[in-house]
């Protein structure tokens, strides 16, 4: 059933996505001495091309390793973008999908953003269109904006607040103690979970990422039964049911530090099994479970991992570099992108201000 605070989404074939994201098919897997040339080749060509490399947690371990080596960095969204914008490179080469592009070029509008794929999307950004969004919050004007970080740069330039998971409890803490009432687009279960963390007045875009709503309560509980020992950690874009039954609810950056700092032998873990790269460099020596996505009512074709971030191999994003073409650039609009950094540059400012801050309440003016 809907809940009463949910805002309707628009007409898209939510069926027809999901089984089209998970036909999507992956970058093709090079082994052996090909993937030593074009490791190497990589490498000469972001040096001669004045490029860095930046990967999401979720990219393929090839990738994440890569721009380890050469200098890069291998972060959330919104880390990836702030790390090229203080490197000096000029081309910011993003591993991702679509709306981390975006997001680097929204934040350094005079580099290049190159992406290996371009048609790598988020059931996020795709349930949540501009034009659908903006009538929305015509029709609520009496509520700040506040949209998660998987939106496209002009859904980010209508908002107020662009937030990431570590951060949106926060904000909207923040936001509701000044009396506000909060438009939340687009995920539903972390929109959910902030507002039962907060108690805060907000109405619900009803998006989900087809990743984390896989996640199974019913089988979690059998494989909890199965691992005692466990401590079980969640994304906060999985179903409340699964949340439910977490440990520690967080972001990437969140996960992969609890992995470093709970004295569990053991953990499963409800997010992209891309994120064990990272898990087992922080935790070496400790055991990572995927959560399962199995059982009744599942769906997915490939368990517990993006097929949008599967999108990038070492192939594409060799190609991105040689061709330098416009098959692999990122475009924003200047003035889309201009209003879309006010959005973003209020959370970072805030963010700053809570590190400042060590009460936690950042002095920070809302929006009008
Ligand atoms: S894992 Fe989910 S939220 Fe992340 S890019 Fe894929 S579809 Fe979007």
């Amino acid at each position: 059933m809907r809940p009463n605070n949910a805002i309707s989404l628009p007409a898209i074939d939510d069926k027809v996505m999901r089984k089209q994201a998970w036909q999507t098919p992956p970058a093709s897997h090079v082994t052996g001495k090909a993937r030593e040339r074009l490791l190497a080749r990589i490498k000469q060509l972001l040096d001669e091309k004045n490029a860095v490399l930046v990967a999401h947690y979720y990219t393929d371990e090839d990738l994440q390793k890569l721009a380890d080596d050469t200098g890069g960095c291998v972060s959330d969204s919104l880390e990836m973008a702030r790390f090229g914008h203080a490197h000096p490179a000029k081309t910011i080469v993003v591993a991702g999908v679509r709306f981390m592009g975006e997001t680097a070029k929204i934040l350094n509008p005079e580099k290049r953003v190159l992406m290996p794929a371009l048609e790598a999307e988020c059931s996020l950004d795709l349930s949540c269109p501009a034009d659908a969004f903006s009538a929305a919050c015509d029709a609520h004007s009496d509520r700040t904006v506040v949209v998660y970080a998987n939106t496209s740069a002009q859904v980010k330039a209508r908002a107020d607040w662009v937030v990431t998971s570590s951060i949106a409890t926060k904000v909207v803490q923040h936001l509701y103690e000044r009396g506000e009432k909060i438009l939340w687009a687009p995920d539903r279960y972390l929109g959910a979970y902030v507002q039962e963390v907060t108690g805060a007045d907000m109405l619900l875009w009803q998006g989900s990422c087809i990743v984390h709503d896989e996640f199974k309560a019913s089988e979690l509980r059998k494989l909890m039964d199965k691992h005692p020992e466990a401590a079980v950690l969640v994304h906060p874009e999985s179903p409340q049911d699964v949340i439910a039954l977490a440990d520690i609810v967080g972001s990437t950056t969140e996960i992969i530090k609890a992995a470093q700092t709970l004295p569990n032998p053991v953990f499963i873990v409800a997010t992209d099994r891309g994120i064990f790269y990272k898990m087992q460099q922080a935790a070496p020596g400790k055991t990572f479970i995927e959560a399962p996505t199995g059982g009744i009512a599942a769906s997915c074709g490939s368990c517990a991992h993006c097929p949008w971030m599967a999108m990038n191999g070492l192939q594409n994003l060799a190609e991105a570099l040689e061709n330098d073409g416009p098959e692999h650039e990122i475009h924003v609009d200047p003035e889309v992108g201009l209003q879309a950094m006010k959005a973003v540059k209020r959370m970072l400012d805030f963010a700053e201000q809570l590190k400042l801050n060590a009460t936690g309440k950042a002095n920070i003016a809302s929006p009008a």
